[in-house]
């Protein structure tokens, strides 16, 4: 610090500033009873520091409108990703977690961590320098599109994402941050959108089957307020539950007749494609629903009754109070009111009596606040490799 300036007096500065009680030159002059020269050489080292800013105009005493004198916020800003197979939603959080700035960007998640962190790394950097130039980066989460060990981060059995088996996305993602050593999080991203939900929902929601229904199925259990992650952390995986009138497809994992196999995007894509064709896009499927195509209409209920069937088993078996239904798909009425007549037809009339089965409520921003969430509020889960 600038030897003229005593540390009392900085400190006066900043806390005359920070509560308001200051707001201009002139009031700090009028407050710590000094010369303005003082008070200018305070300001300007305070400037040079950055924890200051002078702007704008201020009310006007008569003379000459004073400079509004405020404080740099320097609490500093979370940076997370969502990623599906083929684009990233990033974001730019708060410190408290509220999401400030998001971006889509292409990926191909089978360029494998490194590639697609640093596109990741690169939108963010492209956000900050727009949203929050200068402030520090407290966290950084990710959210994947397949099965994620806790607290490790390793992808495990990825049928999805070619290029991350064995890896440790964790290092991977300090490295493509600058080698950033504060706290990061890699999480699957159905763990991460139902405690986004949960925390959008607030805690009257109870218990909680949050199932992420867009290219794959994806579910979680939030109980008390918290992830259920199982023994190794790969709990939710009901995307290869075996479900009846499934047509016996083969499934990715190697087994057949799953949930995926019917009832997930990809399903739909498959069954709905035209001969010779690669497949209707999920957009495609949508238009289609809007539009009231009957055949679409009836493929999409199909899949959100097998939906139900899967679910009923846990649903009976858990007694949840709420089943939440988030993800591209659940933006169609047709399937989420598909799900929900199943799970009344298959569930005991006592486990449904109390159920709330509905649509996501946090939308497609419930994965990006579910990684703030838990950034904020869980200790550092780098990997210790
Ligand atoms: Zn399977």
């Amino acid at each position: 610090m600038h030897p003229s300036i005593p540390a009392t007096l900085r400190d006066q500065t900043l806390g005359l500033l920070s509560s308001g009680a200051a707001t201009s030159r002139a009031d700090l002059a009028e407050a710590l009873r000094v010369a303005p020269s003082t008070v200018t050489a305070v300001v300007r080292r305070l400037i040079e520091e950055g924890v200051l800013l002078e702007e704008g105009s201020g009310r006007s005493t008569g003379g000459r409108r004073p400079r509004i004198l405020r404080l740099r916020e320097t609490d500093g800003v979370l940076a997370v990703a969502e990623l599906g197979g083929k684009h990233a939603r990033v974001g730019l959080l708060t410190a408290g977690g509220a999401v400030r700035d998001t971006a889509e960007v292409p990926i191909d998640i089978g360029a494998g961590p490194a590639a697609v962190f640093g596109t990741v790394h690169e939108t963010f950097a492209r956000l900050q320098a727009t949203t929050a130039p200068g402030q520090a980066l407290l966290g950084v989460g990710v959210a994947l599109p397949g099965p994620v060990e806790f607290p490790s981060g390793r992808v495990i059995g990825p049928a999805r994402m070619p290029g991350w088996s064995g890896a440790e996305p964790a290092v991977h993602l300090a490295h493509a941050f600058d080698d950033f050593a504060g706290p990061l999080l890699v999480d699957n991203d159905a763990k991460a959108a139902a405690i986004g939900e949960y925390v959008t929902r607030g805690q009257d929601t109870g218990d909680m089957i949050y199932v992420k229904a867009g290219t794959g199925i994806g579910a979680c259990l939030v109980s008390d307020g918290q992830i259920f992650r199982g023994g190794r952390g790969l709990s939710g995986d009901v995307t290869h539950v075996r479900v009846a009138d499934s047509g016996e497809r083969q499934c990715s994992c190697g087994s057949r007749g799953c949930l995926e196999t019917v009832a997930s995007g990809a399903a739909l894509s498959r069954q709905l494609a035209a001969p010779g064709t690669p497949g209707m896009s999920l957009q495609d499927i949508m238009v289609a629903v809007h539009d009231g195509d009957p055949a679409v209409v009836t493929a999409v209920r199909q899949a959100g009754r097998l939906l139900g069937v899967a679910l009923s088993g846990l649903v009976n078996f858990l007694n949840p109070s709420s089943v939440v239904v988030g993800g591209a798909l659940s933006s169609l009425d047709v399937y989420v009111a598909a799900t929900r007549s199943m799970l009344y037809e298959r569930c005991l009339p006592s486990m449904t009596q109390a159920l709330a089965i509905e649509a996501s409520a946090a939308g497609p921003d419930a994965a990006l606040t579910g990684l703030g969430h838990l950034l904020r509020t869980t200790a550092d889960v780098r990997s210790p490799s």
